[in-house]
């Protein structure tokens, strides 16, 4: 018997999850993506250890694909004070083990990569999902249409269309919609590169520690600077952000001033604030970006339909782990849906899915949040009491053994399908 599966959405998620169900000899899929072109939104991408464990458990060649396409391993994480009493002394530094690094991908490099084993018949491009008949019908299918007026029937849908999630809305029906869209995080952030010559000169003269090398991020009373630096690049990513007002409706980018910066990073930044100002302002057209996430939800399944990815989880990125949870969840579903051989038991999978990945979700949503809040506004804090605060939530993402999770959920799965028959 065949089940035909459809996921909506072609993003990191979506498609990790189609490399999981390549070899299932009785699941096809198709992917259903809105744009007309696999589009990879912003430049790089850090993929957290639970993330590389993840992919090498799907496939040892998904596993190399970070260092094919020239990944750069993160092997310093530096928190530092940036403004305020302590500017300069640094709060914490993780050094990562070899085993437990990150990895900074570019993720247009990334997508493409992703999009080579996947055969293109499964792949279909400029199809918006419309509408759902979110009941199942007299075929026991799903009926799904398409913006193009296409309509086509299927035995399950996954939900891997992102932060503005449609499907989000058919899983969750006992709420009202104003609490399923993205949700105003009051945070907002503008990229971009400096010169790595630059960036390391401007965070000598800062910090009383010499750092050539790895993550730096530079806490504020307003504002935070972030820097990735490796000693194989030329330019530095720097990331600035604070906090705007922002509502529901607001736009999702915006100009930055340099009123506005002065606002965010005022003197007490001294050169450094001043060096990345300048970088900024002389864009042709400097733009901030408001951060939004959603509220955790109570499941992420229903019937034979399921979310994954940012459509399940979205948070703040402050801990540069979306898409990361989102690769778990491929690795973890598709561990399932392997072991899956009637439609029956979809939704057993589905269960077993979301049993497993809730409530980190849930933390990764919540910690997000409490490390933008540390790390904008925590320049007055002691050091030492700021790395105390910070740690323990970064700690959720290291020391997570991702094979014994997915041995667990398997064989909770089978013991309750089996139970089943
Ligand atoms: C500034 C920033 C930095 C980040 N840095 C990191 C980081 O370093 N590490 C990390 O792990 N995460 C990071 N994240 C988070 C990460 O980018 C996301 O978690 C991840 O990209 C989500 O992937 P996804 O596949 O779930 O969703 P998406 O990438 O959003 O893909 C969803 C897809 O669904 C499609 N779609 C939507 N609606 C429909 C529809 N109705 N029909 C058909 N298709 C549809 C969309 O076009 C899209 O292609 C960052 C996020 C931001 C904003």
């Amino acid at each position: 018997m065949t089940i035909n599966i459809s996921i909506i959405g072609g993003g990191v998620a979506g498609f990790c999850l189609a490399h999981a169900l390549l070899k299932h000899p009785e699941i096809t899929f198709d992917i259903y993506e809105k744009h007309d072109e696999i589009r990879a939104i912003g430049q790089g991408l850090l993929l957290q250890s639970t993330a590389r464990q993840s992919l090498r458990l799907m496939d040892p060649d998904l596993g190399s694909y970070p260092e094919e396409i020239g990944g750069a391993e993160l092997k310093l994480w530096t928190v530092a004070m940036g403004e305020g009493p302590y500017r300069g002394q640094l709060s914490h530094q993780i050094s990562y083990p070899k085993h437990e690094r990150p990895i900074g991908v570019d993720r247009t490099k990334l997508m493409s990569k992703l999009l080579q084993k996947i055969p293109k018949e499964r792949l279909h491009t400029g199809k918006r999902v419309t509408s759902v008949k979110d009941s199942l019908n007299s075929s026991k299918r799903y009926n799904i249409q398409f913006d193009d007026g296409t309509s086509l029937q299927t035995d399950a849908i996954i939900g891997a269309d992102g932060l503005r999630s449609y499907i989000r809305h058919l899983v969750i029906q006992e709420w009202p919609a104003d609490k399923l869209v993205p949700r105003p995080s009051g945070l907002w952030d503008g990229r971009i590169l400096i010169p790595a010559a630059r960036a390391r000169a401007l965070l000598k003269d800062h910090i009383s520690h010499p750092l050539t090398e790895g993550a730096v991020m530079l806490v504020g009373t307003k504002g935070n600077i972030y820097f990735s630096l490796h000693e194989d690049w030329e330019y530095a990513a720097c990331i600035v952000a604070g906090w705007k007002e922002q509502t529901a409706s607001s736009p999702w980018r915006f100009p930055l001033s340099a009123g506005f910066l002065d606002e965010n990073f005022g003197d007490g930044w001294g050169m450094l604030g001043k060096g990345v100002k300048d970088t900024i302002l002389q864009l042709a057209e400097p733009e901030g970006f408001f951060e939004w996430d959603i509220n955790p939800l109570p499941t992420f399944h229903k019937e034979r339909m399921c979310l994954i990815g940012d459509a399940a989880h979205s948070a703040v990125p402050w801990l540069a782990a979306g898409a990361t949870i989102g690769v778990e969840d491929a690795a973890i579903l598709g561990a399932l849906l392997n072991q899956v051989h009637s439609v029956s038991e979809l939704n057993v999978a589905f269960a077993e899915f979301t049993a497993t990945q809730i409530d980190r979700s849930h933390t990764l949503i919540s910690n997000s949040r409490h490390t933008a809040r540390n790390m904008v506004e925590g320049a007055s804090t002691i050091p030492a009491e700021l790395a105390r605060n910070d740690r323990p939530l970064k700690d959720f993402l290291f020391d997570v053994d991702m094979k014994e999770r997915i041995k667990v959920a398997v064989s909770s799965f089978l013991s309750k399908a089996g139970a089943r028959k």
